[in-house]
Protein backbone atom coordinates (compact mmCIF):
# COMPACT_ATOMS: atom_id res chain seq x y z
CA UNK A 1 0.00 0.00 0.00
CA UNK A 2 1.65 3.40 -1.27
CA UNK A 3 1.57 6.24 1.53
CA UNK A 4 1.69 10.32 0.94
CA UNK A 5 4.06 10.32 4.21
CA UNK A 6 7.65 9.42 3.21
CA UNK A 7 8.43 6.11 5.38
CA UNK A 8 11.81 5.19 6.64
CA UNK A 9 13.28 2.67 9.41
CA UNK A 10 16.41 3.14 11.68
CA UNK A 11 19.16 1.41 10.65
CA UNK A 12 19.50 -0.56 13.65
CA UNK A 13 16.33 -2.18 12.72
CA UNK A 14 19.56 -4.08 10.47
CA UNK A 15 22.61 -3.18 11.95
CA UNK A 16 24.79 -2.00 14.59
CA UNK A 17 27.82 -0.59 12.71
CA UNK A 18 28.31 1.18 10.15
CA UNK A 19 31.32 -0.21 7.82
CA UNK A 20 30.97 -0.93 4.15
CA UNK A 21 29.47 -4.53 4.06
CA UNK A 22 27.02 -3.11 7.43
CA UNK A 23 26.14 0.11 5.65
CA UNK A 24 25.36 -1.96 2.21
CA UNK A 25 22.93 -4.68 4.24
CA UNK A 26 21.49 -1.75 6.02
CA UNK A 27 20.82 0.08 2.84
CA UNK A 28 19.59 -2.30 0.84
CA UNK A 29 17.36 -3.98 3.32
CA UNK A 30 15.84 -0.89 3.81
CA UNK A 31 15.07 -0.48 -0.26
CA UNK A 32 13.88 -4.17 -0.36
CA UNK A 33 11.74 -3.73 2.41
CA UNK A 34 9.99 -0.73 0.49
CA UNK A 35 10.92 2.41 2.91
CA UNK A 36 11.86 5.34 0.87
CA UNK A 37 14.27 7.07 4.15
CA UNK A 38 17.26 5.11 6.18
CA UNK A 39 17.52 7.29 8.80
CA UNK A 40 21.21 6.66 9.92
CA UNK A 41 22.67 6.98 13.32
CA UNK A 42 25.25 9.41 13.66
CA UNK A 43 26.11 9.85 17.39
CA UNK A 44 29.72 9.08 16.44
CA UNK A 45 29.71 11.34 12.78
CA UNK A 46 33.50 10.57 12.04
CA UNK A 47 32.12 6.61 12.10
CA UNK A 48 30.32 7.27 8.79
CA UNK A 49 32.16 7.18 5.76
CA UNK A 50 30.34 9.64 3.82
CA UNK A 51 31.46 9.03 0.10
CA UNK A 52 30.48 5.36 0.48
CA UNK A 53 27.79 6.00 1.61
CA UNK A 54 26.17 8.39 -0.53
CA UNK A 55 27.07 5.67 -3.24
CA UNK A 56 25.04 3.23 -1.76
CA UNK A 57 22.36 5.39 -1.92
CA UNK A 58 22.09 6.45 -5.02
CA UNK A 59 22.35 3.01 -5.97
CA UNK A 60 19.74 2.01 -4.11
CA UNK A 61 16.94 4.96 -4.90
CA UNK A 62 17.24 5.84 -0.53
CA UNK A 63 16.82 9.09 0.70
CA UNK A 64 18.61 9.32 4.43
CA UNK A 65 17.98 11.39 7.62
CA UNK A 66 20.86 11.77 10.49
CA UNK A 67 19.52 11.05 13.86
CA UNK A 68 21.74 11.48 17.10
CA UNK A 69 21.94 12.10 20.99
CA UNK A 70 24.81 14.01 22.45
CA UNK A 71 27.02 12.16 25.23
CA UNK A 72 27.74 13.46 28.63
CA UNK A 73 30.75 15.01 27.47
CA UNK A 74 29.30 16.74 24.67
CA UNK A 75 26.48 17.99 26.83
CA UNK A 76 25.08 21.22 25.38
CA UNK A 77 22.58 21.41 27.88
CA UNK A 78 24.81 22.11 30.65
CA UNK A 79 27.15 25.56 32.35
CA UNK A 80 30.70 24.00 31.55
CA UNK A 81 32.22 25.31 28.21
CA UNK A 82 34.41 22.65 27.33
CA UNK A 83 31.10 20.17 27.33
CA UNK A 84 29.12 22.85 24.90
CA UNK A 85 32.02 23.49 22.59
CA UNK A 86 32.55 19.61 22.28
CA UNK A 87 28.65 18.86 21.61
CA UNK A 88 28.80 22.02 19.18
CA UNK A 89 31.73 20.04 17.50
CA UNK A 90 29.60 16.96 16.91
CA UNK A 91 26.41 18.78 15.36
CA UNK A 92 28.55 20.63 12.97
CA UNK A 93 29.70 17.19 12.17
CA UNK A 94 26.56 15.62 11.67
CA UNK A 95 25.59 18.27 9.40
CA UNK A 96 28.29 17.90 7.66
CA UNK A 97 27.53 14.08 6.91
CA UNK A 98 24.38 15.43 6.46
CA UNK A 99 25.04 17.17 3.64
CA UNK A 100 27.68 14.79 2.38
CA UNK A 101 24.91 12.26 2.01
CA UNK A 102 22.44 15.03 0.79
CA UNK A 103 20.36 14.76 3.77
CA UNK A 104 17.52 17.14 4.38
CA UNK A 105 17.47 15.96 7.86
CA UNK A 106 19.35 16.02 11.25
CA UNK A 107 17.64 15.38 14.19
CA UNK A 108 17.28 13.82 17.79
CA UNK A 109 18.72 14.17 21.34
CA UNK A 110 20.80 17.06 19.72
CA UNK A 111 19.35 19.62 22.47
CA UNK A 112 21.24 17.62 25.49
CA UNK A 113 22.97 15.10 26.50
CA UNK A 114 20.54 11.42 25.91
CA UNK A 115 21.33 10.38 29.01
CA UNK A 116 19.69 9.63 32.62
CA UNK A 117 20.25 13.23 34.38
CA UNK A 118 21.25 13.38 38.24
CA UNK A 119 18.93 16.82 38.89
CA UNK A 120 16.48 19.28 36.75
CA UNK A 121 18.50 21.44 34.07
CA UNK A 122 18.96 25.05 34.85
CA UNK A 123 17.88 28.26 32.83
CA UNK A 124 21.27 28.62 32.07
CA UNK A 125 22.02 25.81 30.89
CA UNK A 126 18.88 25.78 28.78
CA UNK A 127 19.53 29.22 27.10
CA UNK A 128 23.66 27.21 26.00
CA UNK A 129 21.72 24.53 24.42
CA UNK A 130 19.08 27.16 22.48
CA UNK A 131 22.02 29.35 21.19
CA UNK A 132 23.90 26.01 19.90
CA UNK A 133 20.96 25.42 18.09
CA UNK A 134 20.25 28.16 16.90
CA UNK A 135 23.52 28.27 15.21
CA UNK A 136 23.56 24.66 14.08
CA UNK A 137 19.91 25.79 12.57
CA UNK A 138 21.23 28.92 10.81
CA UNK A 139 24.19 26.94 9.35
CA UNK A 140 21.11 24.10 8.00
CA UNK A 141 19.65 26.00 6.80
CA UNK A 142 22.25 27.13 3.69
CA UNK A 143 21.68 23.46 2.30
CA UNK A 144 17.57 24.06 2.83
CA UNK A 145 18.61 21.25 5.26
CA UNK A 146 15.57 20.94 8.40
CA UNK A 147 17.01 20.76 12.54
CA UNK A 148 14.41 18.38 14.32
CA UNK A 149 13.85 18.35 18.21
CA UNK A 150 13.05 15.12 19.35
CA UNK A 151 11.61 15.20 22.79
CA UNK A 152 11.85 12.26 24.83
CA UNK A 153 10.96 10.41 28.21
CA UNK A 154 12.65 11.72 31.98
CA UNK A 155 15.24 8.73 31.39
CA UNK A 156 17.41 10.05 28.47
CA UNK A 157 16.42 14.20 28.94
CA UNK A 158 16.03 16.27 31.75
CA UNK A 159 15.08 19.23 29.10
CA UNK A 160 12.37 18.26 26.45
CA UNK A 161 10.06 15.17 27.39
CA UNK A 162 6.83 17.04 26.48
CA UNK A 163 5.69 18.69 22.57
CA UNK A 164 4.65 22.12 24.88
CA UNK A 165 8.22 22.51 26.19
CA UNK A 166 9.69 21.81 22.93
CA UNK A 167 7.35 24.30 21.30
CA UNK A 168 8.26 26.71 24.16
CA UNK A 169 11.96 26.30 23.37
CA UNK A 170 11.64 26.36 19.81
CA UNK A 171 10.33 29.98 20.69
CA UNK A 172 14.11 31.25 22.50
CA UNK A 173 15.81 29.45 19.66
CA UNK A 174 13.74 30.96 16.90
CA UNK A 175 14.62 29.57 13.81
CA UNK A 176 12.17 28.97 10.64
CA UNK A 177 14.00 25.08 9.49
CA UNK A 178 13.60 24.22 13.39
CA UNK A 179 10.66 21.77 13.69
CA UNK A 180 9.19 19.20 16.61
CA UNK A 181 10.41 15.22 16.28
CA UNK A 182 7.29 13.30 17.88
CA UNK A 183 8.30 9.65 18.92
CA UNK A 184 5.15 8.01 20.03
CA UNK A 185 7.33 5.82 22.53
CA UNK A 186 8.17 9.00 24.88
CA UNK A 187 5.21 10.47 24.06
CA UNK A 188 3.13 7.35 25.58
CA UNK A 189 5.20 8.07 29.20
CA UNK A 190 5.22 11.86 29.27
CA UNK A 191 2.22 13.21 27.59
CA UNK A 192 -1.68 13.21 28.70
CA UNK A 193 -2.41 11.26 25.27
CA UNK A 194 -1.76 11.81 21.37
CA UNK A 195 -3.99 13.99 20.03
CA UNK A 196 -4.10 16.82 22.10
CA UNK A 197 -0.10 17.52 21.94
CA UNK A 198 0.27 16.59 18.22
CA UNK A 199 -2.42 18.86 17.26
CA UNK A 200 -0.60 21.21 19.48
CA UNK A 201 2.36 21.09 17.23
CA UNK A 202 0.26 22.33 13.98
CA UNK A 203 2.88 22.58 11.09
CA UNK A 204 5.73 22.97 13.56
CA UNK A 205 5.51 19.46 13.60
CA UNK A 206 8.24 18.08 10.84
CA UNK A 207 9.47 14.30 11.89
CA UNK A 208 7.87 11.52 13.26
CA UNK A 209 9.36 8.48 14.48
CA UNK A 210 6.70 5.25 15.21
CA UNK A 211 7.46 2.70 17.93
CA UNK A 212 5.44 0.54 19.95
CA UNK A 213 5.81 1.09 24.12
CA UNK A 214 8.18 -1.87 24.36
CA UNK A 215 9.90 -0.95 21.22
CA UNK A 216 8.89 -4.10 19.51
CA UNK A 217 6.25 -5.30 16.55
CA UNK A 218 3.72 -2.79 15.98
CA UNK A 219 0.53 -4.06 17.10
CA UNK A 220 1.87 -5.99 20.27
CA UNK A 221 2.29 -2.41 22.86
CA UNK A 222 -0.48 -0.39 23.92
CA UNK A 223 0.28 2.25 21.87
CA UNK A 224 -3.15 3.55 20.54
CA UNK A 225 -2.14 3.92 16.70
CA UNK A 226 -5.65 4.45 16.07
CA UNK A 227 -5.61 7.94 17.64
CA UNK A 228 -2.14 9.10 16.69
CA UNK A 229 -2.73 8.29 12.78
CA UNK A 230 -5.83 10.06 13.59
CA UNK A 231 -4.35 13.22 14.66
CA UNK A 232 -1.64 13.35 12.12
CA UNK A 233 -4.22 12.78 9.23
CA UNK A 234 -5.81 15.59 10.76
CA UNK A 235 -2.94 17.40 10.74
CA UNK A 236 -2.57 16.74 7.72
CA UNK A 237 0.64 15.55 8.12
CA UNK A 238 2.77 14.92 4.91
CA UNK A 239 6.29 14.82 6.83
CA UNK A 240 8.60 11.71 7.20
CA UNK A 241 7.83 8.68 9.77
CA UNK A 242 10.47 6.55 9.98
CA UNK A 243 10.17 3.00 12.27
CA UNK A 244 11.79 2.53 15.15
CA UNK A 245 12.63 -0.99 17.28
CA UNK A 246 15.36 -2.24 19.05
CA UNK A 247 16.38 -5.81 19.82
CA UNK A 248 19.57 -7.47 22.01
CA UNK A 249 19.51 -9.31 18.65
CA UNK A 250 20.98 -6.12 16.54
CA UNK A 251 23.69 -4.23 19.03
CA UNK A 252 25.49 -0.53 18.45
CA UNK A 253 27.86 -0.90 21.56
CA UNK A 254 27.08 3.06 21.82
CA UNK A 255 23.34 3.56 21.08
CA UNK A 256 22.14 0.13 22.41
CA UNK A 257 23.43 0.65 26.11
CA UNK A 258 21.96 4.66 26.05
CA UNK A 259 18.70 3.23 24.43
CA UNK A 260 18.38 0.31 27.26
CA UNK A 261 18.04 -2.56 24.98
CA UNK A 262 18.61 -5.50 27.22
CA UNK A 263 16.17 -7.91 25.99
CA UNK A 264 15.25 -9.87 22.77
CA UNK A 265 12.20 -8.36 20.91
CA UNK A 266 12.69 -10.10 17.52
CA UNK A 267 15.24 -11.84 15.27
CA UNK A 268 13.84 -11.17 11.83
CA UNK A 269 14.70 -7.73 10.65
CA UNK A 270 13.04 -8.15 7.57
CA UNK A 271 9.97 -9.51 8.87
CA UNK A 272 9.64 -7.00 11.67
CA UNK A 273 10.25 -4.00 9.17
CA UNK A 274 8.18 -5.19 6.13
CA UNK A 275 5.64 -5.85 8.89
CA UNK A 276 5.73 -1.95 10.39
CA UNK A 277 5.97 -0.49 6.72
CA UNK A 278 2.36 -2.18 5.80
CA UNK A 279 1.14 -0.80 9.33
CA UNK A 280 1.71 2.55 8.92
CA UNK A 281 0.81 2.78 5.23
CA UNK A 282 -2.34 1.18 5.85
CA UNK A 283 -2.96 2.61 9.41
CA UNK A 284 -2.35 6.33 7.53
CA UNK A 285 -4.64 5.73 4.57
CA UNK A 286 -7.72 4.53 7.23
CA UNK A 287 -6.98 7.57 8.73
CA UNK A 288 -7.61 9.59 6.06
CA UNK A 289 -10.31 7.63 4.36
CA UNK A 290 -12.16 8.17 7.78
CA UNK A 291 -11.33 11.85 7.97
CA UNK A 292 -12.57 12.23 4.14
CA UNK A 293 -15.70 10.25 5.03
CA UNK A 294 -16.45 13.03 8.09
CA UNK A 295 -16.19 15.96 5.39
MN1 LIG B 1 12.92 8.13 18.59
Amino acid sequence: MSSSNPLGVHALVWTGGWSPDEAEVAIASTARAGFDIIEIPALDPSRIDVSDTARRLREHGLAATISLGLAPDSDINSEDADRIALGRRTLLDALAVARGLQASYVGGVIFSAMTKYSGPTTDRARRNSASVIKELAQEAARDDITIGLEFVNRYESNLLNTVQQTLDYMDLVDEPNVVVHADVYHMNIEERGFRAPLLLCADRLGYVHIGESNRGYLGQGTIDFDEVFGALADLDYSGPMTFESFSSAVVDPQLSTTLAVWRNLWSDSMDLATHAREFIAAGMEQARQTRGSRG
